[in-house]
């Protein structure tokens, strides 16, 4: 019961939201930036190259506006199952996506990816990609944490923050449905327990979906 409650006060956050963005069919403002983005977005493939490509849009106007240099990553590796890359003295894992800092590189099994964008639509690949670059931002800002699960949390809200920094600028548009593919995926990928202190934690999907929905909300500052 509990969380069927918080996930519906999360929805109507990010739907809230939501209504301040300006309606989806009419063109951007002037003066709203244009991005370099070529993909439509219309599959699998073309969705993932552009969530890769606006997300560091984004954050390289991020970056732009604190008067720094975004790095955008230097490699961005699908792979399928056990053929993914090391990460240091890592091997990569199947049904997985990872940043990793030695390289600064993203990879993820595609193969997983794309069975999500199936199941679960393609909010799948806009959580997942933005949450990845979180991390490579988080690298390249020298952030310390002292549990993985902070870093992981903070990764999410700067994945909610992408996500509402481009339909702000109407780069993207929402189709409907969307938030509650957002919030099914960050679901799906919760711990199922609140062992915070895990070397592996994500956190709960209740938080997960609260730190997305605070990034959403409020910005890259409220991370
Ligand atoms: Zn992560």
């Amino acid at each position: 019961m509990a969380r069927r409650l918080l996930l519906a006060l999360l929805l109507a956050g990010v739907l809230t939201s939501c209504g301040q963005v300006p309606d989806s069919t009419r063109a951007p403002a002037e003066g709203t930036p244009s991005s370099p983005c070529k993909d439509d977005g219309a599959d699998f493939a073309s969705d993932v190259r552009l969530a890769r490509c606006l997300t560091e849009w984004f954050w390289a106007r991020r970056f732009q506006e604190a008067g720094k240099a975004y790095r955008p990553v230097t490699r961005f590796v699908a792979y399928d199952g056990e053929n993914g890359p090391d990460c240091g003295d890592q091997r990569s894992v199947p049904n997985n996506a990872f940043y990793c800092p030695y390289g600064h590189f993203i990879a993820f099994d595609a193969t997983w990816l794309r069975s999500m964008y199936d199941q679960m639509g393609d909010g799948a690949v806009y959580v997942v990609i933005p949450h990845e670059f979180g991390h490579a931002v988080q690298e390249q800002l020298a952030t310390r944490f002292q549990y993985n699960v902070e870093r992981e949390l903070q990764a999410d809200c700067y994945a909610g923050a992408t996500l509402s920094g481009l339909l702000r600028t109407g780069v993207i548009q929402e189709d409907q449905g969307d938030e509650q593919e957002l919030l099914t995926n960050l679901e799906a990928a919760g711990d199922p327990t609140d062992a915070w202190w895990a070397a592996d934690a994500h956190g709960t999907p209740e938080r997960r979906q609260s730190m997305f929905a605070t990034g959403f909300n409020k910005g890259t500052s409220a991370c």
